[in-house]
């Protein structure tokens, strides 16, 4: 079976088309109808520069990772046509070392939506219909908002990141950085049971955004009074870094009381001057996050439970036709945090 589906396309830097394709659909895996999706940084990298870090877009490759829709044919019991999913963009190997210990976002062959590591490149969920494993399909409730359900992507990468320092009941916690990622930080660590979270941005109206997503505290990252975190060689037992700058990396290495936990989540390039010293002195256990593993699925039951509210992240909604404007509006970080395509 055949099925016409218009995608988001990308063919370079600035290059972005609504192309008409074929899917086929040969009784294998579950085909997806996709409604909507969200518009991440790499996809607005893709957009701006024609690649994220070293992989530059070679061929034409779907946008898009962050989707949900529902089933339209499936080889699954569970998954009868009309049933909503959030479909899990990674689609891990399931045999090198890594999976085999449960690590799969470690996957040395991982296939995830919309990336151009590879070539060919993995087409992503920038479209109407998707042949995708039945696994990667987590079912939700027909009654829960779509808008929130699309924060399923986002919030495993930031559940994903509060696990990776352990537990944080009780714990102080410190983000420098709150765009959407910072934010929903945020929200995850109140949710594990953190006693406080204070954030940190140079943008008022992300700092807004942070508290309207649960910060106890906000600080502009210029003119706020660190002071206070600065005593007795600081005072959060965690610090997230989620701003992928150096600067916010010193702020989190000062903040971060001695033999406390820095994760770094924020994506910048190579610092010259690394704080090694800091690092040494107070013993700092500095740990890197990277996407997500069996959070996908915690992240679709909280959002279907209500755990966490995402919607002050979002900024608006376009028709896939206008992906073009789409792209621009989402790049304006004075105006949008999460824009949402509608397919
Ligand atoms: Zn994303
Ligand atoms: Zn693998």
């Amino acid at each position: 079976m055949n099925i016409e589906t218009q995608s988001c396309v990308i063919t370079g830097k600035q290059q972005v088309s609504v192309t008409q394709q074929q899917v086929e659909w040969d009784g294998k895996g579950t085909l997806v109808r996709i409604t909507r999706g969200g518009i991440c940084g790499s996809d607005l990298h893709y957009y701006q520069e024609g690649k994220v870090g070293n992989f530059a877009v070679k061929m034409p490759m779907i946008l898009g990772h962050e989707v949900i829709g529902y089933v339209a044919e499936s080889d699954h019991p569970d998954l009868k046509p009309g049933q909503k999913v959030a479909v899990n963009p990674s689609k891990p190997c399931g045999s090198c070392k890594y999976c085999q210990r449960n690590q799969q976002n470690q996957c040395t062959s991982m296939r995830f939506f919309g990336s151009a590591m590879y070539l060919p490149h993995v087409d992503g969920g920038f479209t109407q219909y998707k042949v995708v494993d039945s696994a990667q399909c987590v079912p939700f409730p027909q009654e829960a908002d779509e808008k929130v359900m699309v924060f399923a992507e986002p919030l495993a990468v930031c559940i994903h990141a509060t696990h990776q320092a352990g537990d944080l009941h009780g714990k102080h916690v410190f983000i420098s950085g709150v765009g959407p990622i910072g934010c929903l930080i945020a929200a995850a660590a109140k949710a594990r049971g953190a006693a406080s979270v204070v954030c940190s941005d140079i943008s008022e109206r992300s700092l807004r955004m942070a508290q309207q997503m649960g910060a106890t505290a906000t600080l502009h990252a210029a003119d706020g009074d660190f002071a206070p975190y600065l005593a007795d060689k600081g005072y959060f037992d965690v610090a997230f870094e989620a701003a992928g700058h150096p600067a916010s990396l010193q702020r989190c290495l000062d903040v971060v009381c001695a033999r406390g936990t820095l994760v770094q989540v924020g994506m910048g390039g190579a610092i010259p001057d690394f704080p090694i010293m800091a690092l040494i002195a107070k013993e700092i256990n500095l740990v890197g996050s990277f996407r997500f593993t069996h959070e996908f699925n915690t992240a679709v039951e909280w959002l279907a439970g209500g755990v966490v509210n995402p919607l002050p992240l979002f900024s608006g909604e376009y028709d896939l036709r206008e992906i073009d404007a789409a792209l621009q509006f989402a790049s304006d970080k004075t105006r949008a945090a999460k824009v949402q395509l509608t397919f």
